[in-house]
């Protein structure tokens, strides 16, 4: 192998963690359209925000400011995470599949909890401890926000309540287990804990549960507790900002081996990882330094952009929250049980949505199975077990790689390996014993 191994994998150093999130605000020809406060149709106030977010967060979620300050506690922990996280060239699949493309990931498998949820649960922990809450509610599908935003909450000492969605709490035990040990108290969701909750239980005992569900009972929870915020871990600007960390590396990390990418690939629930690993290279685009393809991967089963629509609605089941003009599927949508439970929201970032909507990126989609069959060809061939979400950004990557063979093209394939899988091995033991649903 000619290659030197700083190509294979790139590194930065410690002191290039970044010390601002990157706004795309500030550069969209068209602004992101404002939430709508439901009972007036017009752009929700600041003040009626201020019951369940801090101050800082509703700041930056209307900011236009290019660049945000990282304050240094927050740089502090992102240390803890490993930041920066490593970019590295998936050298053996490329083999596997025979391609001339180069293929990159860039590694938020490599975090305490397993994913890159920390990068924003850290900043929102601590805007909350700085304004004096003392308790953080939210909702978790997979787990892996929950666990985030736990052990966010462990660092900065505050007390954290999150509500799991039936199905993963069921699927996924440990995760429940991870979010208890960082001191978490977890409910499976629709749990008796609310009013809604208990109203969704009696209209369907047996219901999976939905993100949608359980962020209605983490925000009714929070209304009704003194000194409680909410939290949410995807879907809204500040999160999208706070993920702008994966982004800037693999920029520098892709300048410091002079490679220019193609395609630029992620998965989207909420769209966090995506917009946080897209974001400063669309910033690029806009002004016409790049031209990549962004690739934005979601279930076939939760299809929110291929099959949405692009509309204002509710971000949860209940309709507590302000109106998100967003591609979705409805906010009474349930999505089946599929195991990438981190992608089973009715709707997609209003900031992801607008991009989208203005061209700046495109969306697929993909059958759960064909998904795993890409994860499995990933773990043989790289030995990282890929989260269930992740692997949907892996067989876009596969895919793509195939058609370059084809057209014999060099072409370069960055994706965001968003976690790992080792908490999902119930997925992959359906997929091995061979009674996984296509759906
Ligand atoms: C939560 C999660 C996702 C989906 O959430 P986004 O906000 O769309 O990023 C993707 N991958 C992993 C590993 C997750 O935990």
């Amino acid at each position: 192998m000619s290659l030197q191994y700083d190509q294979i994998r790139v590194e930065l150093g410690v002191d290039e963690i970044p010390r601002h999130w990157y706004n795309i605000a500030s550069d969209l020809p068209v602004p992101i359209p404002p939430p709508l406060d439901p009972k007036t149709n017009k752009p929700a106030e600041a003040k009626s925000l201020e019951a369940i977010f801090p101050r800082a967060a509703i700041r930056q979620e209307m900011s236009t400011d290019k660049y945000i300050d990282i304050p240094e506690e927050v740089r502090d922990a992102y240390l803890l995470l490993g930041r920066p996280s490593p970019l590295q060239r998936a050298v053996r699949l490329e083999k596997a599949l025979k391609t001339p493309a180069k293929i990159f990931y860039k590694r938020e498998d490599m975090s305490p909890c397993g994913s890159h949820k920390p990068n924003s649960a850290i900043p929102q922990a601590y805007y909350n401890m700085k304004e004096g809450v003392e308790n953080l509610t939210t909702e978790t599908g997979a787990g892996q926000w929950g666990a985030s935003l736990a052990m966010a909450c462990a660092f900065f000492d505050m007390k954290c309540t999150v509500f799991m969605v039936k199905a993963s709490y069921e699927q996924k035990p440990y995760r429940r287990h991870i979010m208890e040990t960082y001191g978490a108290k977890v409910f499976a969701s629709p749990s008796l804990e609310t009013e809604f909750g208990k109203a969704m239980r009696e209209k369907d005992p047996n219901t999976s549960g939905s993100l949608g569900m359980a962020i209605s009972e983490a925000i009714e929870v929070c209304v009704r507790s003194k000194n409680t915020k909410y939290s949410l871990g995807s879907v809204l600007n500040h999160v999208m900002l706070h993920q702008t960390v994966i982004g800037q590396e693999t920029k520098a990390q892709l300048e410091k081996i002079d490679v220019t990418p193609d395609h630029m690939v992620a998965c989207v629930g909420g769209g966090s990882n995506f917009a946080g690993f897209t974001f400063p290279m669309i910033g690029d685009k806009i002004k016409k330094k790049n031209d990549i393809d962004f690739v934005a991967v979601e279930p076939r089963s939760v299809p929110s952009i291929t099959k949405g629509t692009y509309e204002y609605d509710f971000g949860d089941t209940a309709g507590m929250t302000p109106l998100l003009k967003m591609y979705t599927l409805g906010h009474e949508f349930v999505p089946s049980a599929i195991h990438a439970g981190g992608l089973r929201y009715h709707g997609m970032a209003p900031a992801v949505s607008s991009v989208v909507d203005q061209g700046y990126a495109r969306a697929v989609s993909y059958e759960q199975t064909e998904v795993y069959e890409a994860a499995m060809m990933f773990s043989k061939t790289e030995g990282i077990i890929p989260a269930p979400e992740s692997s949907h950004a892996i067989k876009a990557t596969i895919d793509l790689a195939l058609e370059a063979k084809k057209k014999n093209e060099e072409k370069v394939i960055v994706f965001n390996l968003s976690g790992h899988g080792l908490l999902d091995m119930t997925g992959y033991a359906s997929y091995i014993a061979g009674n996984m649903n296509h759906f």
